[in-house]
């Protein structure tokens, strides 16, 4: 393997974008990396890749790249030094009472750098407000997951062993444009002659490979969870994975959904339930995943706890090839969750609420327990409290890896907010739209700029290294949240002499959390990936996590009540939903300036729907809801539900004008993603 050389001719590290963190060879010539070849031992791809990975190096040296600090002077943004910018940052933070300023990180960070923004942000900041954008996308399968079985590790098994599902049920995840290595299984569970369902309001690729398609109404996939759960029992197929808190309540719960109500709300037939519930009956390894359509819901926590109920009192959870999993979304979506940028969190996994997690890891800090802040707004109230006094008030916001103007919802009012800040200090390697926005852009590194690991949608942590240093002024991203510390005179606990202690201390601060990644080492990395938890430096890692005794109390899981209802329309309403396109990635910062990735935004609506409104193949159209509204061409798709629209949300000023950013989950505080009332107008007659 390839080591960390700086100039060395190849450097083996991992994608910047999506969770299967496919692993890359980087060839350099004369310093920089020129070219990208996807390594056969990858543990998820096994060398296959996908556009965006093979295109990534083309944003390394984009001409619109950050290389020095950008301070905002008479309303521009005007480069100045580094002593400069961080003299600001004295002077704009250090006067501010600490929970006047708020943090906001993403999923896309390392895990080293995700444990020290969570420092960063509770030791010099000393603020209790910091969050991340991985709340808008695996937040409700973790708290489905945390709530039931005291944990979330993604698909808690390895990827290979998808294959030996003989029924698999992907629920709201076309994985074919968000995660393309998996596709490869999928074949592998037809050709071993599994079926496969896509539970999608919208006909995708992903739904043509699996051949079995299902198109309920947006917001209502667990309640076709209900209707299958409500079979199981009929049929008697209730078998327990293990003794369980809560079973009796929910399996009366489900006695309500039989199936001539499910098919009602659900917007599809008795028969479609009866078809999927045989099939599900008579499997042996039926294996449900989900993806972001049944979590980004105000009701996506119950969504998938619906799922989750049904794998766990069937006996599947938990089962080599069945069961339930979430399939993760950003690169180190699964990392990025388990160290500390959460409000409620520190690393390891472990509560800011739990007085024995405080003590430890203020030990570690060596600050007073007493002195760690107690949990603060999540993300989107994070946003909506920006220059707002009404929501408790921010006057200054840093952002770190995260363009929240494009991804969050209620993406116009957020953007009216964070142009009320005071302060506004955007950590970023190209002008987002929200660095467009900022008081101060400090440039920072790209991902084969940097040394670090990441954790796969398997629970797989992984190295991430260096091939090249930031151009001009732009420093690693870790240097600048240290130099940030001192700025504000609080150094103690950022002073590291280089990377490698910084990790180590990573390393060893989540020694007793349920994401214990202590064992684990560089150079134990360098020889072998390792699925946590890793115990030990000489212990092994855990290839299978979902099997109990649980991380609960008790060792055993508490299944809850899923409180679902299906949405209502006004007359002429359809349903709004959102996603993503193969071709882009997150709020499009990079891709979008990748001429190796085309796309465009369209409006998908379906042929019948778009004549009756008068529109035709390429017209513009204004979407309307009840928070602001967007125009975009139309694309016709038959393959969508009559009553549904579709755009992507990796442009600005389009899919996010149109959600709501005060209604959220109240387990996840997951803002609604993926089902808003809509009204279309020919962008002609609005
Ligand atoms: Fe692999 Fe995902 Fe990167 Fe594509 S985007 S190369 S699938 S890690």
């Amino acid at each position: 393997m390839s080591q960390a050389t700086l100039h060395a001719p190849t450097v083996r590290t991992t994608c910047p974008y999506c969770a299967v963190q496919c692993t890359f060879d980087l060839h350099l010539e004369r310093g920089l990396p020129v070219k990208v070849t996807p390594t056969k031992d990858c543990p998820v791809a096994h060398g296959t890749v996908c556009k965006k990975g093979l295109a990534a190096l083309n944003d390394l040296r984009h001409p619109e790249r950050l290389t020095t600090p950008l301070l905002r002077k008479g309303g521009e943004l005007t480069p100045v030094g580094w002593d400069e910018a961080l003299a600001y940052v004295r002077d704009a933070l250090g006067n501010l009472p600490p929970e006047r300023i708020g943090v906001f990180g993403s999923g896309s960070l390392t895990n080293e750098k995700t444990y020290l923004l969570g420092k960063f942000a509770r030791v010099a900041l000393r603020t209790p407000h910091i969050d991340y954008n991985g709340r808008y996308c695996m937040a409700s399968a973790s708290t489905a997951l945390n709530r039931t079985v005291g944990y979330d590790r993604g698909l808690g098994f390895p990827a290979d062993d998808l294959i030996r599902s003989d029924l698999l049920l992907l629920v709201g995840a076309n994985v074919a444009e968000t995660l393309p290595p998996l596709m490869q299984y999928l074949k592998g569970i037809k050709d071993r002659g599994g079926t496969i369902y896509a539970i999608d309001p919208r006909a995708t690729t992903t739904s043509k490979v699996a051949g079995r398609h299902l198109a309920p109404r947006p917001g209502t996939d667990g309640i076709l969870a209900l209707g299958l759960l409500h079979l199981m029992k009929q049929w008697g197929r209730i078998r327990p994975t293990a003794p369980a808190h809560g079973m009796a309540q929910v399996l009366a719960h489900a006695d309500d959904y039989h199936p001539a109500r499910v098919a009602h709300d659900c917007g599809l037939t008795e028969e479609d339930i009866f078809t999927l519930g045989r099939a599900y009956a008579e499997a042996r390894t039926p294996l449900i995943l989900t993806g972001r359509g049944p979590e980004q819901h105000t009701q996506g926590t119950d969504t998938v706890q619906a799922w989750l109920n049904l794998a766990f009192l069937t006996g599947h959870f938990g089962k080599v090839g069945g069961g339930y999993a979430p399939l993760t979304g950003q690169g180190n979506g699964q990392g990025g969750r388990e160290h500390g940028q959460k409000n409620d969190q520190l690393p390891g996994a472990r509560s800011l609420r739990d007085p024995r997690h405080r003590a430890e890891i203020a030990a570690l800090w060596d600050v007073p327990a007493e002195a760690l802040p107690q949990p603060g707004h999540s993300a989107q109230e994070l946003l909506n409290a920006c220059g707002n006094p009404a929501e408790g008030g921010l006057d200054a916001l840093i952002v770190i890896g995260s363009n929240p103007v494009v991804s969050a919802a209620g993406a116009g009012q957020v953007t009216q907010n964070l142009k009320a800040l005071k302060h506004l200090i955007v950590i970023d390697f190209l002008p987002s739209e929200t660095a467009q926005l900022a008081t101060l852009v400090l440039p920072g590194s790209m991902w084969c700029e940097e040394d670090g690991t990441t954790t796969n949608l398997e629970g797989r942590v992984q190295r991430r290294r260096r091939a090249v240093t930031p151009p001009g002024a732009a420093r690693e991203d870790w240097r600048i949240l240290c130099d940030l510390a001192a700025a504000l005179g609080r150094p103690h606990g950022f002073e590291y002499p280089d990377f490698r202690a910084l990790q180590d201390e990573f390393f060893r601060a989540t020694r007793g959390g349920k994401a214990d990644y202590s064992g684990l080492s560089a150079d134990r990395l360098d020889r072998a990936t390792a699925q946590w938890p890793v115990k030990s430096a000489t212990g092994p890692d855990t290839p299978y996590a979902y099997a109990p005794p649980f991380f609960t109390p008790d060792g055993l899981a508490t299944l809850h009540v899923p409180q679902l209802r299906a949405p209502t329309l006004a007359p002429r309403a359809l349903h709004l939903t959102t996603g993503r396109l193969g071709n882009q990635y997150q709020s499009g910062t990079q891709t979008r300036r990748n001429p190796a990735l085309k796309a465009e935004q369209t409006v998908q609506i379906h042929p019948d729907t778009a004549r009756e409104h008068g529109l035709g193949a390429g017209d513009l159209v204004t979407l309307r809801t009840a928070h602001g509204q967007a125009t975009a061409p139309v694309a016709l798709t038959p393959g969508l539900r009559r009553d549904t629209v579709f755009i992507s949300f990796h442009w600005p000023e389009s899919a996010n004008l149109l959600t709501d950013p005060h209604a959220l989950d109240p387990h996840s505080r997951m803002p609604g993603f993926k089902a808003t009332p809509v009204t279309l107008h020919p962008a002609h007659l609005s």
